[in-house]
């Protein structure tokens, strides 16, 4: 799944969108809500948020590695590492 803001765009990989589990963490981890959990458990982007991004990273380090990657369209789509 991907959601685009103006400035930022969030892309998780359909299986971990689809982990309760992992979708439970990122809904803790994101300070400005970026995430949030279906009623089934699977992982939402809440699209209107998604410009309100600090770049904390909390989301990377709280998913596996290239799970969820977080793209700065306003630099040209590069993705926070
Ligand atoms: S980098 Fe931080 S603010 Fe941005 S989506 Fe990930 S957890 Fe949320």
């Amino acid at each position: 799944m991907r959601a685009d803001g103006t400035f930022i765009a969030v892309e998780v990989d359909d299986a971990a969108a689809a982990d309760a589990e992992l979708a439970r963490r990122l809904t803790e981890a994101c300070p400005v809500d970026i995430f949030a959990q279906a009623d089934d458990g699977s992982l939402e982007i809440v699209e209107r948020n998604l410009d309100e991004c600090v770049l904390c990273r909390l989301c990377l380090d709280a998913s596996p590695a290239g799970a969820v990657k977080v793209v700065k369209l306003y630099d040209d789509g590069a993705v926070l590492v």
